[in-house]
């Protein structure tokens, strides 16, 4: 395709999506490419972007999110993209548009209506919400850590409870007064969640709730698997267990959850697990909205399928990448794990692809280099693996060495959306923020 179109209009790139690889891609697509030949289009329902796996953090009031978010408008303008605030709705692929849900005030009343946007390469990027598998309940009764919305109402809702317990226990002896949660799914998000909640509530005793102390929070991490952490290695797993348990968790194995009430989950085996917030965490899945979206081909989980230049089955002009695409690279069908490593990946690859189209280059395919997985459990340890040739295969890694490279990943998703400089400064601005705010944001 030529730079510009043959009708003098320029070639328009639209994203959907501006997480943790859609937004690196509009980083380097609007700081490559030249601006009076190319439209660069982000498409996002929130106004800012803050990295999913710090969601945990937010929820627990470890990490104050308004430091830590990007408002798309101002990183627009320094990387040369348009910002279109609205949610996708549909794909009309004849006319190359994707539709745009209205926009609506605080009071419900629309500010901008349906509109449309016209691309000539669209890639979605719009990652992937909590999978309830039908468990009924779960929808009225659990929350789920998908966006910044979730994380923030978990954390009222936290610090209500607690401020409940604390003040029972003044007026009264408060002896059976506690903030009781319960995380549904054992893996990453389930894991660092509980042990962020114990961090969080040994400082609670600091910012005025005196008699509050983490003796008073009852966490039970419920597993369907015979163990936690399945993408670990069984001795992290045992260790991460070890160490949630010293804590004071609850941790349930081959434990199936059947429904949740008002009042606590209920599990195949009779047991009910009372509880004053509940969080479901067990696994992702592509939004509704997805499902056979434009007539593309998706998974049974909403997710768009697509070939190994992350192209759509249907459609060589249509990209997916991160959560919500199903790239299944070798024979023996393991799928791309939805994870932000694999976004980031999938975002390098999606930008060379996009490139080689437009030069009538050949395209390249996706290679996932699955660099571990790492499980941060808080301040109190890091636990995962390192895959690759630096380490000769896969190593089991726990402790600082662990936490650095752990904390890394975000670093390399700064640098990848604001550039060396900014990025390495904002990583400074971190660790001084660490030491002058307060430890919990507790509003
Ligand atoms: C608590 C938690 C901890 C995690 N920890 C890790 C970890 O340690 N390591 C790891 O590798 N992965 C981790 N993950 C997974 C990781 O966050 C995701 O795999 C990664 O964010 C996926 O990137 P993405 O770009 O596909 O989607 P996202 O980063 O989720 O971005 C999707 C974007 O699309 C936008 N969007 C959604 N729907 C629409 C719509 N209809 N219209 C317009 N915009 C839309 C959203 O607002 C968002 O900005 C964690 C996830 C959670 C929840």
């Amino acid at each position: 395709m030529p730079r510009r179109r043959k009708d003098g209009r320029k070639t328009q790139i639209v994203v959907v999506g501006g997480g943790a690889g859609g937004l690196e891609l509009v980083a380097k697509l609007g700081g490559h490419l030249p601006r009076e030949d190319f439209d660069i289009i982000l498409v996002d329902r929130n106004a800012t972007h803050i990295w999913k796996p710090l969601l945990h953090e937010v929820a627990a009031g470890s990490l104050d999110a308004n430091l830590d978010e990007v408002g798309y408008r101002g990183h627009a303008f320094r990387w040369g993209y348009r910002y279109f605030d609205g949610a996708l709705e549909s794909i009309d692929r004849d006319a190359q548009e994707v539709v745009v849900a209205p926009i609506l005030d605080d009071d419900g009343s629309e500010v901008i209506g349906r509109h449309r946007i016209r691309y000539d390469f669209l890639v979605l990027a719009v990652g992937s919400v909590s999978n309830d598998f039908g468990t009924p309940g779960v929808k009225a009764h659990c929350l789920s850590l998908d966006t910044r919305a979730d994380a923030d109402r978990f954390r009222r809702r936290l610090l209500n409870q607690c401020l409940r317990v604390s003040r029972s226990m003044t007026q009264n002896s408060g002896a059976d007064a506690y903030a009781r949660v319960a995380i549904v799914g054992g893996g990453a998000t389930g894991v660092e969640l509980a042990a962020e909640l114990y961090s969080a509530a040994t400082a609670l005793g600091f910012y005025g709730l005196e008699v509050f102390d983490e003796k008073r929070l009852q966490v039970t991490l419920i597993e369907a698997g015979p163990r936690i952490l399945p993408a670990l290695p069984e001795k992290l797993a045992a260790a991460a267990t070890a160490e949630l348990e010293a804590l004071g968790v609850r941790v349930l194995t081959g434990t199936q959850v059947i429904s949740a009430s008002a009042d606590g989950i209920e599990t195949k085996s009779g047991e009910h697990i009372p509880a004053d917030i509940m969080v479901w965490a067990a696994g992702v899945k592509g939004a509704d909205f997805l499902s056979g979206i434009g007539g593309l081909e998706t998974t049974r989980n909403n997710q768009l399928l697509v070939g190994p230049t992350l192209q759509t089955t249907r459609d060589p002009n249509i990209f997916a990448i991160g959560d919500c695409a199903s790239y299944t690279p070798g024979e023996d069908g393991t799928p791309i794990p939805p994870r932000a490593q694999a976004a980031h990946q999938m975002a390098a690859t999606a930008y060379q692809n996009l490139r080689a189209l437009i030069d009538n280059k050949p395209l390249r395919d996706f290679v996932y280099q699955d660099k571990g997985s790492l499980v941060s459990l808080a301040r109190y340890t890091t636990v995962g693996s390192l895959m690759g040739n630096l380490v000769g295969g896969r190593m089991a890694i726990e402790g600082r060495l662990a936490r650095l490279v752990y904390t890394s990943l975000y670093r390399m998703h700064l640098i990848a959306i604001h550039g060396w400089l900014k990025g390495l400064s904002l990583v400074l601005v971190g660790h001084v923020n660490q030491v002058v705010r307060p430890k919990l944001k507790l509003h």
